[in-house]
């Protein structure tokens, strides 16, 4: 399953950083294989032409597969995106997928990956407002905090989480980390212009109007 997240980069032919500190060393297979899987020699320099269909549906693989969410979820979110009146659906779809729990978790830094991110909510490691949930695609509401369960603070998947966290200084301006405590506020609502790529969500709604 590990070659699989690799090979969906591959595949848009872009980093979509699945796996975590490898993603940013020259194992990534972006580094050492950037053409199609399954591509011969004399195809790999050449990525055929594509129609502008082909590439919103490319755009749409690529932040669905980002943010790990199925195909039936991702349309739902792009179905209540378009169905708002009055707001941008792109920036809507961008809302709905940074307030997943699941994502909030990894962008908090306390995760190297959404899919461990994902497990670790699954597992029930993750307390909203102190109550545990196992649901990674809650949606969080401004005001709600997130936090490593107490009684899984001393699992081996939070050793040396505490130094690690007080190092990071990446986390988007919707999110308050508190270091020593492992928690995390969801204090407001998620803009594009702070995500970690430059998606183009408007052209994947246009994908779900053809
Ligand atoms: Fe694999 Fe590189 Fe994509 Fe990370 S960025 S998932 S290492 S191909």
């Amino acid at each position: 399953m590990i070659n699989q997240k690799c090979k969906k980069c591959r595949r848009v032919g872009e980093k979509l950083f699945l796996k975590g500190e490898r993603c940013f060393t020259p194992k990534c297979a972006m580094e050492r294989k950037p053409y199609p899987p399954g591509k011969l020699l004399s195809e790999r320099k050449h990525r055929s032409s594509v129609t502008e269909y082909g590439t919103q549906m490319r755009e749409k693989q690529k932040v669905r597969n980002t943010y790990r969410v199925s195909e039936k979820q991702f349309g739902n979110y792009v179905k209540e995106a378009s169905g708002k009146s009055g707001i941008n659906p792109a920036e809507y779809l961008f809302e709905s997928l940074e307030s997943r729990l699941d994502n909030a978790v990894f962008r908090s830094g306390i995760t190297h990956s959404r899919s461990l991110a994902r497990q670790i909510v699954t597992h029930g490691h993750i307390t909203v407002n102190g109550r545990r949930t196992d649901i990674p695609s809650r949606r969080l509401k401004v005001g709600d905090v997130l936090a490593i369960r107490e009684g899984s603070k001393t699992s081996k998947l939070f050793e040396g989480l505490g130094e690690k966290l007080k190092t990071i200084t990446t986390v988007p301006t919707w999110l308050k980390l508190d270091a020593s405590k492992g928690s995390v506020v969801f204090q407001g609502k998620p803009k594009p212009a702070q995500g970690e790529h430059t998606f183009n969500l408007t052209s994947v709604v246009e994908f779900y109007s053809r």
